[in-house]
């Protein structure tokens, strides 16, 4: 528990920065994401009685998380940006001059974050382009060039396999090649209970982990007989959350 325990979920997403003092802990984190419908964990043992998530690409899911819905609300956002800057102060004192996060997810969080910094913060832009036949994502930065220098603080609202993150690095890094990273990532939810201590020389700084287990076929929770089920629709949801 942490300094959230017993508040409503009424209260929590009326939650401001200076509603309280001190670092969140994991499960306060969570309190406020749940309390915005927004996070969803298998409970317990898998179960056939226990229905499971239907995501959208068509995944079967231990969980569903949608940071999305968290950070349309400014106030929590903001919230979230601030314990984030705490958690980066902790283990960096120098100065950041530029805040990026990948496109769509994490754009309203590098804003709140950069404006705690007086920092740059110009938007990376998902594109999906054609490299050898193939059709590749990739994150662009099409904003004015950083001069030679500027510290760039990288955030994301969400991580699970670093394959974004890197895109957006790259994508920087391609327009800003005299700009230097900082080598660590205020990161709110990262989906994997154990990652190396560091992705690519960067250290992962999240607020809270959760193990969600995912399977495009030969689900588990599907061959026990338990139902798959799409989250993000209100009878879905109903569903998923009030089952025991
Ligand atoms: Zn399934």
């Amino acid at each position: 528990m942490g300094l959230l325990a017993g508040v409503s979920s009424e209260e929590l997403i009326k939650l401001q920065v200076g509603s309280f003092s001190g670092p969140l802990s994991p499960d306060d984190v969570t309190a406020i994401i749940q309390a915005t419908n927004s996070l969803w964990l298998y409970p317990g043992e898998f179960r056939a009685e226990v229905p499971h998530a239907k995501l959208t690409a068509g995944d079967c899911s231990t969980g569903f998380v949608n940071l999305r819905i968290v950070m349309s609300m400014t106030n929590l956002c903001d919230v979230l940006a601030a314990q984030l800057v705490a958690l980066l102060r902790s283990c960096h004192k120098g100065s950041v001059d530029c805040v990026i996060g990948s496109d769509t997810a994490s754009l309203n969080l590098a804003y709140a974050v950069g404006r705690l910094f007086g920092a740059r913060v110009y938007p990376m832009h998902k594109v999906t382009v054609k490299e050898c036949g193939e059709e590749v994502e990739k994150q662009k930065y099409t904003g004015p060039k950083m001069p030679a220098g500027t510290k760039v603080l990288r955030v994301e609202e969400l991580m699970t396999t670093a394959k974004t993150f890197r895109l957006v690095t790259a994508g920087f890094q391609e327009a800003n090649p005299e700009t230097e990273f900082i080598p660590f990532l205020p990161l709110v939810v990262d989906r994997r209970t154990v990652r190396e201590a560091a992705v690519d020389g960067v250290q992962i700084l999240p607020m809270v982990r959760y193990e969600i287990k995912s399977w495009k076929d030969d689900c588990p929770l599907c061959a026990l007989g338990s139902k798959a089920i799409r989250p993000n629709t209100p009878e879905g949801w109903a569903e998923l959350t009030t089952a025991a």
